[in-house]
């Protein structure tokens, strides 16, 4: 009887382990849920993905040129061959395309720069004539002649240490280094501290032969190779700068050029570091004020101003140009309305392996795969939508308009956006999200191999970030891991989705050493040669995608996590404090109620999250419990937008002001704080303290509403 009884024991501990639960399924529908994915996960093909990429990558493809427009056609031709139902849709976006760049050294030696990437024999797409120019977009047309200063990355602090030094910029040109800040930020700060003009370089101590073997020995940047990119102020808005807060229509109305806030108004243009060493090597004055300021060319660097003086002169051509996204409609049955969207560019500065078209050719094999299993008779449960943005390059254009379009759909519908962008430089699996999808994505990356050691991806991914806990244990991940997902600022098309409309959102990718970024470079020579040879990557990427997807598109209960959310929000509030008492004597802030609020919230998550998972267990689900999660999103977000930029509307996070590219966790109190404005500071900290009290009463509502609705159980889906 004993026995008997230890064998049922067994029998049933391994039919539990057998179901494997799903979050968000009821234990029936997680079943069906694996027998799908197993289906999905079988199609995915890296020789799909290597011949997506071959024809996206065969000719430059700037936004708003034929070449752009055949891309996009070549996307939409894919998917109605596969029988999608698939369109294109056409704006009109304000693009400045370059006619003359010109940089000159005048002084201590004449020198005029060549500003042109070269070629390469074995590299046949480095020889293409139609590249275009390296620029930076939405520079004006100008015509400078100044010394120099050298700023390091040109971040507000930088120049009060040139301030220190007792240098002033007023009239210079400022020499200045990529990274550190989104490149707009570069700008807006120089035309802040009156430099009229700016040269931006990349130093090879950042993505140079400082990091590794250059191309075309190795995957960095070699000295001649330069970085192209939009210095639209997309910290203020992104998107068209000519249709703030509105679609891009051909007919649409538009402000002049002159009242766009969102364009900078000094001369600016990229330069190669074989070039910036002309430049650095003839600064006199004091030396670099610190050690981070040294980059890695051979010789200490000084910080001038001059002897070393420059006449730059940019001619733009700017013109209103057709731009074109491809949609991709995949109906749902039972809620048509709840669209799960994918989302990635198609244009690129050049031919842009990685960036974005590795993402494309991984959106495209997703679709595909979808495809077949719709032709296998499955139907999603809620509409699942794949886009191909265009003119992202220039301001995330093409997503930005969409969104500001579709704004009030959207706002009601979107379940979550996710974003793929640059999708595959290398092996290393990163994410950013909003913390309620910080779970899921480990989740997912749980259920994936990793081609190259044959780990899961999750495995992998977390041994990379915790070496020395990983040999320490022996070179066993325990279950209990959890890895690190980093925050989203700007920089790609989820910016409208999330900051302007609070769709929440993700982004996923696998990055390596990838040192060609925006340059002629970024080709199918250097993918196939370096960042994913075997395209094996590419495969994963998709399947990692396709998966997100499905369960999303199929799930009983929605898998966001809000108690994972409110305590992020509880640690932003915290070290925010920590960091004010740190920057000032005094902070006349109190933090104690709003932190009070935000650890209310994550009660309140915590009891919605165990009531959830009691309701999946006995197989009891609710639609309207779904509509409820996905709106605790929007709470996040103000009715006004940020202080001095309207557009952007979500209180948890903002791209930095001064940073562009990074999020800055509580962005209303945070920055006014932090330029000593308490006042502003003070008033956005009650208003923040105001909406983490709806969320606190939307997250109480959804779970009462849940366990009353639940009396009698709903049918399970099909
Ligand atoms: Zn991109």
């Amino acid at each position: 009887m004993k026995r008997l009884l230890s064998l049922l024991l067994i029998i049933y501990y391994s039919a539990l382990l057998n179901a494997q639960p799903i979050t968000g399924f009821t234990e029936k529908n997680a079943e069906i849920q694996r027998a799908l994915e197993k289906q999905f996960l079988a199609i995915p093909n890296a020789l799909n993905n290597k011949r997506y990429l071959l024809k996206l990558t065969e000719e430059p493809h700037i936004a708003g040129s034929p070449q752009s427009k055949a891309v996009a056609e070549y996307i939409l031709s894919k998917y109605r061959a596969w029988g999608l139902d698939a369109k294109l849709v056409e704006y009109w976006a304000y693009l400045p395309y370059p006619q003359l760049v010109k940089i000159a050294l005048l002084e201590p030696d004449t020198l005029k720069f060549k500003l042109q990437e070269p070629s390469w024999r074995f590299d046949k797409d480095s020889y293409d004539k139609r590249a275009v120019m390296p620029f930076n977009a939405y520079s004006p047309s100008g015509n400078v002649t100044a010394q120099v200063v050298y700023v390091n990355r040109g971040l507000p602090e930088d120049y009060e240490k040139l301030e220190e030094l007792g240098i002033d910029i007023g009239g210079k040109i400022a020499l200045v280094r990529y990274g550190g800040s989104f490149r707009g930020v570069k700008a807006q700060v120089a035309e802040e501290h009156g430099a009229a003009g700016l040269i931006i370089y990349s130093d090879p101590a950042d993505d140079g032969y400082m990091r590794g073997d250059i191309y075309p020995y190795g995957p960095l940047r070699p000295s001649q190779a330069i970085q192209r990119g939009s210095l639209q102020y997309l910290f203020k808005y992104p998107g068209d700068p000519l249709t703030p807060g509105w679609a891009a229509h051909k007919n649409a109305r538009r402000l002049k050029p002159e009242e766009a806030t969102n364009m900078p108004h000094i001369p600016t243009a990229p330069i190669s570091y074989g070039e910036a060493r002309r430049i650095l090597q003839s600064l006199a004055g004091p030396e670099v004020p610190e050690n981070s300021w040294q980059g890695g060319l051979p010789f200490r660097y000084h910080v001038g101003p001059g002897p070393a003086k420059i006449h730059m002169q940019l001619k733009m051509d700017y013109k209103i140009r057709p731009i074109y996204d491809v949609l991709v409609t995949i109906p749902g049955i039972e809620e048509p309305a709840k669209k799960v969207i994918v989302g990635n560019h198609h244009d690129a500065w050049v031919y842009g392996a990685v960036d974005p078209n590795s993402g494309t050719s991984v959106v495209l094999e997703t679709g595909r795969a979808l495809a077949q299993l719709l032709k296998n008779g499955w139907h999603p449960k809620r509409t699942i939508i794949l886009a191909h943005w265009d003119a992202e390059e220039y301001g995330l254009i093409g997503s930005t308009e969409w969104v500001e379009e579709h704004r009030e759909d959207l706002s009601q519908n979107a379940v979550i956006y996710i974003n793929i962008d640059a999708a595959v430089s290398g092996q290393n699996f990163n994410a950013n999200a909003v913390p309620s999808l910080d779970k899921f994505i480990q989740e997912v990356v749980k259920e994936i191999t990793d081609p190259a050691t044959g780990m899961t991806v999750f495995e992998r991914w977390w041994k990379r970030l915790n070496p020395r806990e990983y040999k320490r244990l022996g070179k066993v991940v325990p279950d209990t891991a959890s890895t690190k997902v980093g925050r989203l600022g700007s920089g790609s098309d989820y910016t409208a989705f999330l900051h302007h409309v609070g769709v929440p959102s993700l982004m996923m990718n696998f990055g390596g050493r990838y040192g060609v970024y925006h340059s002629i470079l970024d080709n199918f020579f250097w993918m196939k040669s370096w960042g994913d040879p075997t395209f094996k990557y590419h495969e994963t990427m998709s399947k990692i995608v396709g998966l997100t997807v499905l369960r999303f598109a199929q799930a009983d209960i929605l898998p966001f996590d809000y108690a994972h959310y409110a305590d992020t929000v509880v640690r932003h509030l915290n070290s925010l404090n920590k960091s004010l008492h740190k920057k000032f004597l005094s902070v006349p802030l109190d933090f104690t109620k709003v932190i009070n609020k935000a650890q209310l919230w994550k009660q309140a998550a915590d009891s919605l999250n165990q009531i959830i998972s009691k309701n999946l267990m006995r197989g009891q689900i609710s639609s309207t419990l779904n509509d409820r999660l996905m709106q605790i999103e929007r709470t996040l977000l103000g009715a006004r937008g940020l202080p001095g930029r309207e557009w952007f509307k979500h209180r948890v996070y903002a791209p930095g002001f001064y940073t562009g590219y990074a999020a800055k966790p509580i962005p209303g109190v945070a920055e006014p704080a932090e330029q000593g404005n308490w006042r502003l500071a003070q008033q956005e900290l009650e208003y923040f303290e105001k909406i983490l009290e709806k969320v606190i009463q939307q997250t109480r509502e959804a779970a009462r509403g849940f366990k009353s609705a639940n009396s009698q159980p709903k049918n399970q889906n099909k």
